[in-house]
């Protein structure tokens, strides 16, 4: 199957100059979600993943989906004042500006192996910042998934997201 194809582009979407990749169509083709769940499940299947941490809101669909495949807890990374509890922030620089993410203190444990999974990594901000919020809590180990991965950005925070194993399906 071609998720490429089935991955819907928006021209100059949310400004003038950039191609928004709208996965809903994909997420609405019952073959294609299917397949995507399922690749994750099989690539991760024996890593003895403990939990899936997810980012709001893309990320929660199919981060949620494959938490269940895999037998593990599903925590999420919501925007800043969102979650209930005591919460660890993390803030990063975006083009104009910075945004800040957080996640339950109480989440994650040194005795978990945890997946990071987004929907697209564009340029890797975002899933830096996860990594450094679930690093705060001194897991054992981290692993990144992601259904689209903007290969032709290029930079440092990639780089640094690179010594991670991770998954993704189109590129
Ligand atoms: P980054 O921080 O630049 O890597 O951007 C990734 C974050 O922005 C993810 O949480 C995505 O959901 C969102 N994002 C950026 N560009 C797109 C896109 O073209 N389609 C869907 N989500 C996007």
């Amino acid at each position: 199957m071609n998720l490429k194809e089935i991955i819907r582009e928006i021209p100059d979407y949310p400004v003038k100059g950039i191609s928004f990749k709208d996965i809903t169509t994909l997420l609405k083709d019952p073959s294609a979600f299917n397949e995507v769940v399922n690749q994750v499940h099989e690539n991760f299947k024996n890593k003895g993943i403990t939990k899936i941490v997810s980012l709001e809101s893309r990320g929660f669909i199919v981060g949620g989906a494959a938490a269940y495949l895999l037998n593990a807890g599903f925590v999420p990374i919501r925007k800043k004042g969102k979650l209930p509890a005591e919460t660890v922030a993390e803030s990063y620089e975006l083009e104009y500006g910075s945004d800040t993410i957080e996640i339950h203190k109480d989440a994650l444990t040194e005795d978990d192996i945890v997946l990071i999974h987004d929907d697209l990594l564009a340029t890797g901000g975002t899933a830096l910042a996860a990594l450094n919020l679930v690093e705060k809590m001194n897991v054992k180990k981290v692993y990144f998934s992601f259904i689209c991965d903007l290969k032709f950005i290029e930079n440092g925070k990639k780089e640094v997201l690179s010594n991670y194993e991770t998954h993704t399906l189109v590129e």
